[in-house]
């Protein structure tokens, strides 16, 4: 059944299970009826008005609009043109002001749970005795090799076995000296002489004692 309501701020047209709201001709929403979710109607508040609220799919917050007596018939039909072909959730109209979509909701449990997890790994990171370290990691953009620069004036007084924690990162031997893997910082590629590098600061946890390293996350 295709409906039209041209209400005091938006209009409304429903054709072939599409919905369109409109606003002084721009269109506000178009798509399919079966994607809106319609949390909130209130046939007349305690001012008289009508009001709706609804969830549409390409914005966060939730879609408002009130109707006054003019309107009320068009309004209702709006309702009834809705209600069998969407989700109606039925909330009170504070409640739908307040409505979070479902995957919004989900997303946001995920990332504080990401973070919960990131502060206890650095708690027991800091406990076990691990520092943070810096390093550059160089790329040479002909031969693809990848080496390490450290801080200069930690390098001036480094102790021989340690190493770099981004080599050891990448999975690369424990026992090769330190300025094999982690040298000064230069502007050529140990291997083929090229200048032409990409640099990139890295951190990592690194335990110099252990001589272990996990990676670091912001
Ligand atoms: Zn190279």
């Amino acid at each position: 059944m295709n409906f039209e309501l041209k209400g005091k701020s938006h209009d409304y047209k429903i054709e072939d299970d599409q919905i369109t709201i409109s606003k002084n001709k721009d269109v506000v929403y178009s798509g399919d009826v079966g994607d809106v979710t319609l949390l909130s109607f209130v046939k007349k508040n305690v001012f008289g008005a009508g009001q709706i609220v609804m969830s549409l799919p390409d914005r966060e917050k939730v879609y408002m609009d009130s109707f006054r007596e003019n309107h009320r018939n068009g309004f209702i039909g709006l309702f009834e043109a809705l209600k069998d072909k969407t989700e109606f959730l039925d909330l009170n109209y504070i409640e739908a002001l307040k409505y979070v979509k479902p995957e919004v909701k989900k997303e946001k449990e995920l990332q504080e749970a990401a973070k919960k997890e990131q502060r206890n790994q650095k708690v027991e990171l800091l406990k076990q005795g691990f520092k943070i370290v810096e390093e550059t990691k160089c790329t040479c953009t002909r031969c693809n090799e990848v080496w390490y620069c450290g801080n200069q004036d930690k390098l001036d007084n480094i102790s021989n076995g340690l190493i770099s924690a981004g080599a050891f990162m990448q999975g690369k031997s424990l026992t090769g000296t330190y300025h094999e893997q982690l040298v000064k910082d230069s502007n050529q590629c140990p291997k083929c002489g090229s200048r032409a590098i990409a640099k990139e600061k890295v951190k990592y946890w690194f335990h110099e004692k252990k001589g272990e390293s996990v990676e670091y996350k912001e």
